[in-house]
Formats: C-alpha cells, sequence, structure tokens
C-alpha cells in the first residue's frame, strides 16, 4: 500500500470524524503526499510511523492498523484524484537516472518572500537555491489585488527590485540570479491588476486566476482572455485546484494549450503538493500541443523547494518534451525567450 492510497483511507476516515480528530485526519491526509518514505517500507523496516512528519500516535494506530491487513484503497473522488506523492516522485526520478533531465533542473519559477504571503526572505531562498545548485529562482509575490495574500503594489515591487539587485551582487559569484517577477492576479476578463509599466521592468510575469474559481461551467473562453494578455508569460496554477478544498476549472484544455503553444506563452506546473497544478492527466495534453511549460513550487518557505520533485516527475511522466520546459533553459536562454514577449507587448 502506498502513501498516496493511505492518504485516501485518511481522508474518508475523516469524514466520519468530527472536533479535532477530523481536522487530524484530514492535515495527514495532506501530510501524506509529502512523505519522503513509503510509510509500508518504514513499517517492514521495523521503524515508528511516528517518524513520518505530522504523524503522532493517533495516525500512527490507524495507519498500522491499515498496513497490517492491507485492502485495495477505494479510487479517489475527483478532488482528491490525480496527485502525486513525494515517495512515487522520487522512485520516479531514480528510475530515470541522474544524468536525465528530470534530474538536473535550473531553477525554480515560482516562490513567495515576506514581501507578500511567505515565510522567508529573498536572501533564505537565495541561500537554499545555491545548495541546490541553481541557476535562477524568480520571486514571484503576490500583487496587489490579493488582499488576502498580502499583495503587493507598484511602489513595493520597485522597492523588492532594488533589494535583488543588491542580493545579485553576491550570489552572481556563485552562480546564482534571483529574477525580478509576480504572481499578477488576473480577473475572470484575463485583466492584469498592475501597470504595464511596472511589468516590464520584471524578467519574467505570472498570471493567475484567484476568484470565481468554483464555477461548473466549461472557462475555455477565460483561459484564452488571459494566455491572450500581452504582458502575462506563464499562467500560474492554471486549474486553481486544492487537494480535498477545490475541484478547480474545466475547459477545452486541447484549444486552450494550442493557443498558448502559438502565442510562445508558457503554462504552469504548480507543484505544490496540495496543488499538482497541471498534473500528469492535463500535461498529457499540454505534451501533444507543444506547450512550454513552467514549473513553479509555490513556495512559501525555502524548504518547500523541495517540492520541485513533483513537478519534474509529472512532467516526466506525461512524457513533456524538455526542449519544452522553460526550467531546463540556461538563464540567457530564458531571458531571451520573455524578452522576445516584452518585445511583442509593446
Ligand atoms: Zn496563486
Amino acid at each position: 500500500m502506498h502513501n498516496a492510497e493511505l492518504a485516501e483511507l485518511l481522508a474518508l476516515q475523516s469524514e466520519q470524524a468530527s472536533g479535532n480528530a477530523e481536522r487530524a485526519l484530514r492535515r495527514a491526509s495532506r501530510r501524506a503526499f509529502t512523505w519522503h518514505t513509503e510509510a509500508a517500507d518504514l513499517m517492514t523496516e521495523g521503524r515508528d510511523l511516528t517518524e513520518l512528519e505530522g504523524v503522532g500516535p493517533f495516525i500512527s494506530r490507524l495507519l498500522k492498523e491499515w498496513l497490517d491487513s492491507p485492502a485495495a484503497a477505494p479510487d479517489p473522488p475527483p478532488i482528491r484524484a490525480g496527485f502525486l506523492s513525494m515517495a512515487q516522485a522520487e522512485r520516479v526520478l531514480a528510475e530515470r537516472g541522474p544524468t536525465h533531465w528530470a534530474n538536473n533542473p535550473k531553477g525554480d519559477l515560482q516562490m513567495h518572500s515576506t514581501y507578500s504571503d511567505g515565510y522567508a526572505a529573498i536572501t533564505d531562498y537565495a541561500e537554499q537555491a545555491i545548495e541546490l545548485g541553481y541557476q535562477y529562482i524568480a520571486i514571484t509575490d503576490h500583487s496587489k489585488g490579493l488582499k488576502i495574500a498580502g499583495g503587493i503594489d507598484e511602489a513595493t515591487l520597485s522597492r523588492q527590485a532594488k533589494e535583488i539587485d543588491a542580493i545579485n551582487r553576491r550570489t552572481s559569484k556563485q552562480g546564482l540570479t534571483v529574477l525580478k517577477s509576480i504572481e499578477m492576479n488576473i480577473s475572470p476578463d484575463g485583466e492584469g491588476d498592475m501597470t504595464p509599466a511596472s511589468l516590464k521592468k520584471l524578467d519574467l510575469v505570472l498570471g493567475a486566476f484567484h476568484s470565481k474559481l468554483r464555477y461548473k461551467q466549461d472557462q475555455t473562453d477565460r483561459y484564452l482572455k488571459a494566455i491572450r494578455n500581452p504582458l502575462v508569460h506563464v499562467l500560474a496554477h492554471p486549474r486553481g485546484r486544492i487537494y480535498n478544498f477545490r475541484l478547480g476549472l474545466t475547459a477545452d484544455w486541447d484549444q486552450v494549450f494550442r493557443e498558448a503553444a502559438s502565442l510562445d506563452k508558457a503554462v504552469e506546473i504548480d507543484a505544490f503538493p496540495d496543488r499538482q497544478d497541471l498534473n500528469t492527466e492535463l500535461l498529457a495534453i499540454a505534451a501533444a500541443a507543444g506547450v512550454r511549460i513552467s514549473i513553479g513550487t509555490d513556495s512559501h518557505h525555502p524548504r518547500q523547494l523541495g517540492y520541485i520533485l513533483l513537478g519534474l516527475a509529472s512532467a516526466a511522466i506525461a512524457g513533456i518534451a524538455p526542449e519544452r520546459i522553460v526550467n531546463l533553459m540556461d538563464l540567457d536562454d530564458l531571458l531571451s525567450w520573455t524578452n522576445s514577449l516584452k518585445k511583442l507587448s509593446r
């Protein structure tokens, strides 16, 4: 029994519980996707399941029961379907071998600092990125329209740019460039909330929907408008789904991805474990459309940069061509791509 199946059992159990137990079970169900070891392997080795992050005696007892008499876990409902676990992703990447592209990303293209709703300074991300051997990271704080996430305005964005310049003077010696970027809030009409002048100073612009994410009708039109917004380079967490919380939007994905490909835009794999948006299923459609793919962890703390493995494994499973993955480009190539888009937006 794999961690993803245990996650489903934990989620089902939470539906029978209430209060603290319900919350603990829901949290453990989410956390199971972040464990690096299969709980089953841990048990075979005679180790304690409380070694797993977020597992106390209560959850450990349940996991042990299920692992002692394994039965096939039911298929998850759509709101929990199509999520890879870290243990699974690490297995997929190990099978590909150390020289495979999926084991050699050059950077991470979505993370949040204390400028918006992140829990770390830009310099902390830079240090961790150097550890990971990256050429670049993009700092993508929320834009001003997203008040709930501490979105920043144009003045703050330019203050941040000065801080990034100062950091780059130090980190460039170690081969790392911090990219000026943003996760701009996009209205359902495809409109951004920042002045074009402020966006043109950035290296990379992500655009993302954060409202009206529970519509059930086809949203193709909204996606085409966002993709056609000349200031946006990457459509971030396209569906807006969140594990066991929100299903996300639907669209004619083939049409959306083909439009993005024809405009040379990228669509994102938000590799945060609860999001995995796009996931392998939609990435297979993206692979056929030949659209560029940008991978970002959506980290809110440097320790979450490790979630990139979920994005890389999904891309590998879906058969994305490596030359279509933005994060495999050298810095110069990445910047010439975004500069070519910026020229078109004049
Ligand atoms: Zn977002």
